[in-house]
């Protein structure tokens, strides 16, 4: 393993960093409602002597520091929302709010960025171009990428590049992931509306048990990634919520289905959509019910520009060391951040940041994996994130 070298400005501000992330932690807001930490980023920006522009896509935040000298707009990105999970991950500085936990590591993005921009505010003179900073609502299934660069956050002044990072649980601190080309998935989601006919719980042959159907069109889907998907190929379906039945002697009359549809490339999406379809339709000829599916295509796979994606690597390599950057890709996790890379060359990397023991299995599994209401992460990973922030400034604008 190489050795890592830390930016000494990282080091110096990295307990305020750490302050920052369980600021945030302790306070988690749902996608488009982060209006405590987009007042918080606002303010620290503010500061600092950052040009700020509010409520870009309802809470988005945007820091604009402009270099003495002339050069790129560079846009850097942290997304700033939370999950509906309940926190248990033991740790002194977890959520206060039931029900709502920074479960994917959000909070860090924020905390790491701030402390990015705390040390580069005073580089303007040394600084050729443009740094805009994006604090990104709603990255979690509501698109807030999406309504940012609506919102015209990619002009005025026009960016020419953009770069953003995810702290990752199945890496330790000290390894990077980063990828030439697709680095997340496409990320789907299914609406399943079964209608049957609901009646007494005792006399079940008046009725078409939406329960019984739901649950066993559940189980079928589970034979399009084990039986029609190439062993070869990836890709996942995961039903993620169920909701169906008043009462226990009542038989449901109908019965909602929902869930997320992962795959690398177009083929295993539209497999993935075709089979859906066609179980839909059989169970509704089987059940004699009717079956709605409605297959949404949320965010496409984020594509690493080359030459993006060599800047990026340069700079990861100086701090972390040549050995601790994986070329792998970031699973089949979905990213809003794809919206940006649709429109601007831009880079996105993973810094590893499972807490110690957390990982079995080569680290193809984690214990403490994102979404969970176990996540938590090794905040020591903070601190390489912003020297990897300050490295490929230092090295691509200055
Ligand atoms: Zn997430
Ligand atoms: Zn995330």
């Amino acid at each position: 393993m190489d050795s890592i070298k830390l930016r000494k400005e990282a080091l110096e501000i990295e307990q305020e960093v750490i302050q920052i992330r369980r600021h945030i932690h302790e306070n988690p807001e749902l996608g488009f409602e982060e209006f405590e930490t987009s007042k918080f980023i606002a303010e620290k920006l503010e500061q600092l002597g950052y040009e700020i522009i509010k409520n870009v896509g309802i809470t988005g935040v945007v820091g604009i520091l402009r270099g003495d000298q002339p050069g790129p707009c560079v846009l850097f990105r942290a997304d700033m929302d939370a999950l509906k999970v309940d926190e248990n991950s033991g740790d002194p500085h977890a959520s206060k709010k039931p029900g709502i936990h920074h479960a994917c590591g959000h909070d860090g993005h924020v905390a790491m960025l701030l402390g990015f921009a705390k040390i580069i505010s005073t580089w303007k003179s040394k600084i050729k171009g443009i740094v805009k900073l994006c604090f990104q609502p709603a990255e979690e299934g509501l698109a807030g990428a999406k309504k940012m660069i609506e919102e015209h956050v990619l002009e005025n002044p026009n960016v020419d590049m953009c770069f953003g990072a995810h702290l990752v649980n199945y890496e330790y601190p000290g390894y990077v992931r980063c990828v030439p080309g697709p680095i997340t998935a496409n990320s789907d989601r299914i609406f399943i509306d079964i209608e049957g006919l609901g009646g007494h719980a005792s006399t079940p042959q008046d009725a078409k048990d939406a329960v019984v159907i739901g649950c066993q069109l559940v189980t079928a889907m589970q034979t399009i990634t084990s039986r029609n998907l190439s062993p070869y190929e990836t890709g996942t379906i995961s039903i993620g919520k169920i909701e169906s039945g008043t009462q226990a002697n009542v038989i449901a009359s109908k019965c909602r289905i929902e869930g997320t549809v992962r795959s690398f490339n177009q083929k295993t999406q539209s497999l993935f959509e075709e089979r859906l379809n066609q179980l839909c339709n059989g169970f509704a000829i089987s059940y004699d019910c009717k079956i709605n599916l409605v297959f949404k295509k949320l965010y496409p796979a984020t594509i690493n520009d080359q030459k993006c994606y060599e800047l990026a690597i340069e700079s990861i390599k100086k701090v972390v060391g040549e050995s601790n950057l994986k070329k792998k890709d970031f699973g089949l996790a979905g990213e809003d951040f794809s919206f940006f890379s649709l429109q601007k060359p831009s880079c996105y990397f993973c810094i590893g940041s499972a807490p110690q023991n957390s990982l079995i299995n080569d680290g193809t599994i984690a214990l403490r994996p994102h979404h969970s209401p176990f996540f938590t992460i090794d905040e020591s990973s903070l601190v390489i994130g912003v020297s990897i922030w300050v490295q490929m400034l230092e090295d691509i604008m200055c």
